[in-house]
């Protein structure tokens, strides 16, 4: 039998993102750290290929999403990428009826359905405060990683409240916090808790509703999760491999061609 093989990709803002199903199956994934206008959307394309042992000319459909999706060339279509993220989350997590999305520079709030379909969304694609963005700045200010801020907000013991919300000047109380000495630790656990805040004056616009699922690259980090199952009084289920939600999806519309 001959196999179907479809691609989804995300060329997010700041990381492109391929997903390969075989016969609606994923068999390969690739994340690469450059976004829209660079060369991340090949690179993931030609490792994802790699990863799944296929040839170009074997993906029978792509599907493009993302802040980058109108500019990518030789796909049959694109998607918007709430529509993917919906999608996905309701194709692993039936019951999900409110999905909060924190990329690299927005934050998406979206209600489902008991169908799966996106019946309503808020999005904050205006400042940095509750995004990416934000946890990136943080990260270098700390001369951390992104990846390493959630096992530095388990050790806090004290936590400290960042007051400003504004990303610029939240950046310039995290640099004084420093200057005085303040433990880092307790530091990251206040920049989990801005983000939080911040995201669950959203989620509290859309209107909350259990299930709820959380996907995009912030949820990577535990400490943002845990810190916005605080501030909503709401469990949370992290999507497997967050970041490449947006992918899953388009990959799933590719497959319905
Ligand atoms: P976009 O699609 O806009 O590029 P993503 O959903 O890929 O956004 O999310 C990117 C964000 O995810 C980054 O700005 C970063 O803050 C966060 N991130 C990426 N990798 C990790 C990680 N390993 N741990 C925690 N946060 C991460």
């Amino acid at each position: 039998m001959e196999h179907k093989f479809v691609l989804g990709i995300d060329v997010g803002s700041t990381t492109s993102k391929c997903i390969i199903l075989k016969d609606g199956q994923v068999l390969a994934s690739a994340v690469v750290a450059h976004g829209a206008g660079t060369s991340g959307p090949a690179r993931a394309k030609a490792e994802v290929l790699e990863k799944a042992g296929i040839a170009p000319g074997q993906i029978s459909h792509t599907i493009a999403t993302g802040y980058g999706r109108n500019h990518e060339e030789g796909s049959s279509g694109n998607k918007s990428e709430l529509t993917c993220h919906a999608l996905a989350v309701a194709h692993l997590f039936p019951n999900a009826r409110t999905v909060i999305d924190i990329g690299g520079q927005d934050a998406k709030v979206m209600r489902l359905n008991d169908k799966g379909r996106m019946v309503n969304f808020v999005m904050n694609d205006k400042c940095a405060a509750g995004t990416g963005r934000f946890m990136d700045v943080m990260a270098r200010v700390l001369e951390m990683r992104v990846s390493q801020l959630e096992a530095a907000g388990n050790l806090a013991t004290n936590r400290v409240d960042i007051s400003s919300t504004c990303t610029v000047f939240a950046e310039t109380e995290v640099v004084s916090h420093l200057a005085n000495a303040r433990n880092v630790n307790d530091i990251v656990a206040g920049i989990h808790r801005s983000v939080a805040v911040r995201v669950a004056g959203l989620a509290k616009r859309a209107g909350v509703e259990p299930q709820l699922v959380m996907s995009g690259g912030v949820a990577l980090n535990g400490g943002v999760v845990h810190a916005l199952e605080n501030e909503l009084g709401v469990a949370i289920q992290v999507m497997p491999q967050p970041q490449l939600a947006g992918a899953l999806g388009a990959a799933l519309f590719a497959n319905q061609l």
